[in-house]
């Protein structure tokens, strides 16, 4: 599933195609996507790309008052081609650009989204909610610990809510915890503002290193220059139940918290 550095990665692919153009067409193969696509997308066409940005998952791409939203769901990858490239099983829709580029959605389950917004984005019914970016001036380790009183549900499941602080996925919740010797079991409100301070930064630290490779779980995002993400060579903790710690030597276990597998050594997380 693509995560925050997934999709990070997704918007430094497609804004060279995308900022500063304009939108000649929307063409629209399958509107059943998680929301059916809605005309309003159309308002696009003949005006021009005033800006790219991401929030939580969420890639916004600036039109007049307002703008585009994408979504990639489970399965959904966005790719820059050209007219001369045959569309493909599950190539749902295409921002077709006056240059010629087309930046063409692809996703086989349809849990994606390609929305309308009316700007401020940060008002719309997906966003609203939200919690701080991981790696914005928000996010600290002070910011969680006030967060977290009285809070008795496992910090995992704390730092995955979006509410909360969003883009913290299963594969770098495991991974911060094992980093700061967080027990991904402990209760929220009982952790330290020292220790929190460690898993904020472990936080930053493990999302701007999967960043820098482009993603764990990308498999099919061709940008101009295809990079796949390389990140998973470098885990510490997810999926790796029953080899030694790189810490301590004991072996790593896995538990499901919150109907996700977490990976953490006993050794060394309390
Ligand atoms: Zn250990």
């Amino acid at each position: 599933m693509p995560e925050l550095p997934e999709v990070e990665t997704t918007l430094r692919g497609i804004s060279p195609a995308l900022k500063g153009e304009i939108v000649r067409e929307i063409r629209v193969r399958n509107a059943s996507l998680r929301w059916p696509v809605p005309d309003a997308v159309q308002q696009a066409c003949g005006r021009q790309v005033s800006g790219l940005r991401r929030r939580a998952k969420y890639l916004l791409i600036e039109i007049g008052s307002g703008g585009l939203l994408i979504h990639l769901g489970m399965s959904g990858s966005l790719r820059i081609c050209s007219d001369e490239d045959a569309v493909r099983k599950h190539d749902h829709f295409d921002i077709v650009l006056a240059s010629g580029a087309i930046v063409r959605f692809n996703d086989p389950r349809r849990f994606g989204a390609f929305l309308w917004w009316e700007a401020p984005a940060e008002q719309h019914v997906l966003l609203r909610d939200l919690g701080p970016e991981p790696l914005s001036d928000d996010f600290s380790g002070e910011y969680l610990w006030l967060k977290s009183r009285g809070r008795r549900g496992p910090v995992k499941n704390f730092i995955m809510d979006g509410r909360i602080v969003v883009g913290v996925g299963n594969i770098y919740a495991s991974e911060a915890l094992f980093m700061c010797g967080i027990h991904p079991s402990r209760a929220a409100g009982r952790i330290s503002p020292a220790r929190y301070r460690a898993l904020a930064a472990a936080i930053v630290d493990v999302l701007e290193r999967a960043i820098r490779h482009g993603g764990t779980t990308l498999r099919d995002y061709s940008s101009s220059d295809g990079t796949p993400g390389y990140f998973a060579q470098e885990l510490l903790a997810y999926e790796r139940e029953g080899l030694p710690c790189f810490r301590c030597d004991t072996p790593m276990r896995r538990k499901v918290i919150g109907q996700r597998s977490s990976y953490y050594c006993p050794g060394c997380q309390r």
